[in-house]
């Protein structure tokens, strides 16, 4: 295919799927274009480039990163030079199957081979594009494809892969084990975030409190680099996910609860509060140890809002074990949820189990699960009512405080970034309403 002249400027899509690390990393491998000069597209039709970064975690999102790349196909053969992209989960699973199946996707790159992107995307682009250089000290402009909604909020990946061999799950298969970033490379990133507007850093990892830095750096683990980021000047608010039950222990009780950026919130998955169930899933803790760590955490933090995922209808569950997450949720109390049903995933162990809870059994219990859920919700947003609380404005009449409930204001428009004192006047089932002081 001939080369063509660079018109300027030319624009890249980027569009992610599924959960914050497919973000984050939609974000990383959109770097080197814009090290290109290329800048952000709002839609497909205006762009030169299209970036997918996919998810696999559920069938559901598989299958939406297919029909997508099906979608793709008339702007694709429409201006064949055009660049279309797959990344992520979706294309480490089924990479072969996509490019036979989509031959006219440019590049298909898996999750495990990020490290790779900018040299692969170098190489397309230059058989593509004459004369781009690049630039590797452009680092994008606000304006440019972030990972989160606000430029007052920024994700950090602080480790890739995962060493747990959870029973329902294909991430270890298709991210790989873990891989730690070195401890001044992120501290390195927080300032430069902090630097370009944010006011807030969210670590991400799958279970993030096993990080440790690299063996070959002095040895620290999860609790001393949120000691070494809460020191970066002008960083209100540290956030991180998903820990893993299984590392909360006194250090990093006492981590959470000295430093002044960490906030009293914390998503912390449970999947199910059956011990039977837990242990089929092999997630590393029981129903009464997993509570233990919440005591440990309330007394450390009181006060301090849970959140937490949760899979219905996993091979064998029966009533009394979905009555006991049920159960557990009461006892845990948490402010919001993440409920899922279970979908089976090639090549992991339960895969090899008869999915032999009925579909209308599982849509029952969501069902049930959910009205919990949204009693819970209601009634965590309800406490704040009549409370003043920190904001941190992410767009001008909408923040979250920093217990992680969403909140609207409309006497002010705020800049983003903007922390303010919001005095709470009501609440919708989700978001809290109230005046900026
Ligand atoms: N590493 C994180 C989870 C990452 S996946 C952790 O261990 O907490 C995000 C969520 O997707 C999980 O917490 C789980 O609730 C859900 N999930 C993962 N695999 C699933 C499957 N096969 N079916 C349904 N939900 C699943
Ligand atoms: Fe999957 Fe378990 Fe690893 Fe989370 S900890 S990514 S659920 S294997």
């Amino acid at each position: 295919m001939p080369a063509l002249r660079p018109r300027a400027p030319l624009k890249l899509h980027t569009i992610a799927l599924g959960c914050q690390m497919s973000a984050a990393d939609g974000a990383e491998m959109s770097r080197p274009f814009y090290q290109r000069g290329f800048s952000a597209a709002d839609s497909s039709d205006q762009a030169d480039a299209i970036l997918i970064s996919t998810c696999t975690v559920r069938q559901h999102a598989e299958d939406r990163a297919l029909s997508l790349i099906g979608a793709l196909r008339p702007w694709k053969e429409a201006v064949p030079e055009r660049i279309l992209i797959v990344a992520g989960c979706a294309a480490e699973r089924l990479g072969p199957w996509i490019r036979s199946r989509f031959p006219y996707v440019d590049l298909v790159v898996g999750a495990k081979s990020i490290e790779q992107f900018p040299a692969l995307v170098s190489r397309a682009l230059e058989e593509r594009f004459d004369g781009l250089k690049e630039n590797r000290d452009h680092f994008p402009a606000s304006g440019e494809f972030s990972a989160t909604n606000s430029p007052a909020t920024a994700y950090v990946t602080i480790m890739r892969g995962c060493n747990y061999s959870c029973s329902y799950c294909v991430v270890p298969s298709v991210r790989g084990r873990e891989l730690y970033r070195r401890p001044q490379e992120i501290l390195g990133e927080v300032e430069m975030q902090v630097a370009r507007g944010a006011r807030e850093a969210t670590l991400l990892g799958q279970t993030v409190n096993s990080y440790r830095s690299a063996a070959e750096e002095r040895a620290i683990g999860f609790p001393e680099l949120l000691r070494l980021l809460d020191a970066v000047p002008d960083l209100a608010r540290l956030r991180f996910m998903s820990p893993h039950p299984y590392y909360v222990d006194e250090a990093f009780a006492a981590a959470m609860a000295e430093c002044r950026t960490l906030c009293p919130f914390l998503h912390l998955p449970v999947q199910s509060g059956s011990n039977r169930l837990l242990k089929l899933m092999r997630r590393n803790y029981t129903r009464e140890s997993y509570l233990e760590r919440v005591k440990l955490l309330r007394n450390a933090l009181p006060g301090i809002v849970f959140s937490t995922d949760i899979i219905v209808g996993l091979p064998s569950e029966s009533e009394e074990d979905f009555r006991e997450t049920l159960s557990l949720l009461e006892e845990l109390s948490p402010a919001s949820v993440y409920s899922f049903k279970y979908s089976p995933r090639q090549a992991t162990e339960a895969a090899s189990w008869a999915d032999d809870v009925p579909q209308e059994v599982k849509e029952e219990r969501l069902g049930r699960l959910n009205a919990a859920i949204e009693k819970l919700t209601v009634g965590a947003l309800r406490s704040e009512i009549g409370k003043k609380v920190e904001v941190l404005c992410e767009q001008q009449d909408f923040g979250r405080t920093r217990e992680g409930f969403k909140a609207r204001w409309k006497n002010k428009l705020l800049a983003p970034g903007t922390l303010a004192s919001l005095s709470v006047t009501s609440a919708t089932t989700r978001t809290l309403l109230g005046e900026i002081q």
